[in-house]
């Protein structure tokens, strides 16, 4: 086997090369190689102080979270770091690509950090629902102090080197090379220990403090992690060194097997699967540097600002002079508002805006590696634009349409290369929403949707994978969700009950606050194209379109399932939808009955794993850990509940085929049942 550590000498100073690529991460072999260093370097009197520094292009940037949910392997990190401390010589953490959580930990043990220009640093254990273990929490207010270590360790936020040299976190910034930065550096600490845990925490008032400690659980979700970080960070002042460490430890040792870091790693695991997919074989992306928009709508104009952000060129496209300014105006408004809320700087604006390139004339699009279309939802349109795209770009050229409920393979049939035609459907805010389905049509060539991934990378997106499927696989799994709902108010819950039970679970919004934000006309004017080819023996609900018979098409008419009276006062529960719901009930001769929240919430998820189940057999979703990716990253799921999969499998398959079974009696004719063997298996 690689050592993944080695000792090299420079004069009297150890080099100390952590090698376990691809990040470095610090894992029992790491732990133990360290360890071996470090004793070399205490009984080795030629040896007058050491460096540690990763090999290839990372410190070490994280921890093996796979050992996280097993006992631990000795050393664990706190004995190697306290063997660095006690060494009785000069330790220099030598820091480029990223120092993050126990990488940064161990840095934090060293006597001086010395980083490369762009390295990054930070301590992100909240966001996997623990707290740094290693003294993360000890050491850095000893550095900034309590208020700024609790908004640094709460946030996870990684600190870019400038900014780690101005708030002390690093010593020096090595303009040249960093390995002799690093060695001259420790040569100059001859016969010193300069410990962090021996400084005084800098004092704070107890305002700033107090802020802190408000601001960060609200940021935070309130999630348990990120109070236990609070309170590890801000008893170090009264506890001292010795003992903060130990707490902390203790606070990790149990955070690190608690359900909500199982779900949360659950999650960090299946985002990392879900852009890799071996049914693209060996497929490459295609270069993309100039990206074509095609209409500058809400979305056109969000997919433009996404793309500016990466650096990309950008050419939005419109059919109509008025639209085009409408679009600009909203893309010039929105890097104004960040400059004015000093989320970017002037600088910085002016250099996406000046990557814009706005036109009327499709000539342009000659120059395009990339196409997305965004224009109206209406096949006729997309299939003559697409017939408009195929003449004019460049053979090559990857051609997107952003649809959300369209045939992808009726929008490819209008070209003469259907295998360069794929799905990129984005989510709005599309300058803000994670989730992008990339989607394959029949013929869409491997290499065409490895350039979707890789641009939903570039763009900062979580890209997922789909197949060609109405609805794809994050609106499908909503409609499903959405449709169960609708069933329990037909049964006796009222819309706000529902809402209040699955906020409570954690969704960001309840589903009938969400149809009111996105119009409840959208989803009727499909139910309606459907009509004719609906099982008539199936049970449908007919409350959404009583309320759009109405005129209650949500928030953009005052009403829908909530009244929205002037001013900003957010949904109000109203006495009118009432009254239509139970005539409605009325009307199929239905006893409304009580639904208990925990109902509510069981069959809600019930009704997405059934769908997942039913998309997964039917190859739409390739893997079952993409459902989670989707729902958490476009649909509101709380992350710390690992998503709709985690918790099936967690209810385990006996519990759940029961489960399916009370659901599909609930849910009356017309519903079909998924099978569960695929979902339940774990990928790996
Ligand atoms: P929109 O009505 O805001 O914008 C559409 C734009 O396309 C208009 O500016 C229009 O002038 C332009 N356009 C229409 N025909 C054109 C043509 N032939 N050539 C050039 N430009 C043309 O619509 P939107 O909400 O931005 O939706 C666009 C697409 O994105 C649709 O396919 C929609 O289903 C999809 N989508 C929308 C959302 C959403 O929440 N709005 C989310 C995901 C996907």
């Amino acid at each position: 086997m690689t050592p993944r550590v080695y000792l090299e000498r420079d004069g009297g100073i150890a080099v100390i090369v952590i090698d376990n690529p691809p990040i470095n991460a610090g894992s029992a072999a790491v732990r133990q190689g360290l360890m071996a260093a470090i004793e070399t370097l205490r009984n080795d009197d030629t040896l007058e102080g050491a460096v540690l520094i990763g090999a290839g292009n990372t410190f070490i940037a994280g921890s093996d979270l796979r050992e996280f949910g097993q006992p631990l392997t000795e050393p664990q990190l706190p004995a190697v770091i306290a063997a660095i401390e006690a060494c009785g010589k000069p330790v220099v953490a030598a820091l480029h690509g990223a120092a993050q959580g126990g990488g940064f930990e161990l840095a934090l043990g060293c006597d001086a950090r010395v980083a490369a220009p762009g390295t990054v640093v930070g301590l992100p254990e909240v966001t996997l629902g623990i707290i740094p273990g290693a003294g993360g929490t000890q050491r850095l207010p000893r550095i900034v102090g309590i208020p700024p270590a609790i908004r640094m360790i709460c946030s996870g936020e990684r600190v870019l080197a400038a900014a780690a040299l101005e708030a002390g976190l690093v010593d020096l910034i090595a303009t040249g090379n960093l390995r002799s930065a690093a060695v001259a550096h420790a040569r100059q600490l001859k016969g010193q220990k300069r410990l962090v845990r021996d400084r005084q925490v800098p004092p704070a008032s107890s305002a700033d403090v107090a802020t802190a400690t408000t601001a960060a659980p609200q940021a935070g979700k309130r999630r348990p992690a990120v109070q236990a970080a609070i309170d590890a960070i801000t008893a170090t002042a009264q506890v001292g060194f010795d003992d903060g460490l130990a707490d902390e430890r203790a606070v990790f040792q149990r955070l690190r097997v608690s359900r909500e870091a199982f779900a949360l790693r659950h999650q960090f695991f299946a985002e990392r699967e879900s852009a890799k997919h071996p049914s693209l074989g060996e497929a490459t992306a295609r270069p993309v540097e100039r990206v074509a928009v095609i209409g500058a709508g809400t979305m056109g104009s969000g997919i433009a600002i996404a793309a500016l952000d990466a650096g990309y060129r950008v050419l939005l496209l419109e059919q109509d002079a008025a639209a085009l300014e409408r679009g600009t105006g909203r893309i010039h408004a929105h890097y104004a508002s960040r400059v004015q809320g000093g989320k970017l700087s002037a600088s910085a604006a002016a250099a996406c805006e000046a990557r814009l390139q706005t036109s009327l004339d499709w000539a342009d699009l000659a120059s395009a590696d990339l196409v997305i279309e965004a224009v109206f939802e209406e096949l006729g349109v997309k299939q003559q634009v697409f017939q408009r795209i195929d003449a004019l770009a460049r053979p090559g050229a990857v051609l997107a349409s952003n649809t959300s409920y369209l045939d992808l393979d009726a929008i490819a049939a209008a070209t003469s290369r259907p295998h360069d035609v794929i799905g990129l459907h984005f989510f709005s805010p599309a300058h803000v929403m994670k989730l992008m389905e990339v989607v394959r049509g029949q013929s869409s060539a491997p290499d065409a949707l490895a350039t979707g991934l890789a641009v939903g990378k570039r763009l900062k997106k979580m890209p997922v994978l789909t197949g060609n499927a109405f609805g794809f696989i994050g609106n499908r799994l909503y409609a499903a969700y959405r449709r169960q709902c609708e069933c329990m108010v037909e049964e006796g819950a009222w819309p706000e009950q529902v809402d209040a039970a699955l906020r409570a679970f954690g969704f960001a919004m309840g589903p009938f606050a969400v149809a009111d934000l996105s119009g409840l006309d959208i989803a009727w004017r499909m139910r309606q194209a459907q009509a004719a080819t609906r099982d008539p023996q199936a049970r449908y609900v007919h409350i959404p379109d009583r309320l759009c018979e109405a005129g209650r098409l949500g928030r953009k008419t005052g009403a829908g399932y909530y009244r929205y009276p002037e001013g900003d006062q957010g949904p109000q529960v109203d006495e009118a939808v009432h009254a239509l719901i139970a005539q409605a009930r009325a009307d199929k001769g239905l006893q409304p009955r009580e639904l208990g929240d925990d109902e509510i919430v069981r069959r809600a998820l019930l009704a997405i794993v059934n769908e997942a189940a039913l998309l997964l057999a039917e190859g739409v979703a390739e893997r079952a850990t993409d459902v989670d990716v989707v729902l958490v990253n476009g649909y509101g799921f709380p992350r710390w509940e690992g998503g709709p999969v985690f918790w099936a499998r967690e209810r385990g398959a006996a519990a759940l085929q029961e489960d399916m079974l009370w659901l599909a009696q609930l849910s009356g004719p017309g519903f079909v049942t998924g099978d569960l063997r695929h979902l339940l298996t774990p990928e790996n």
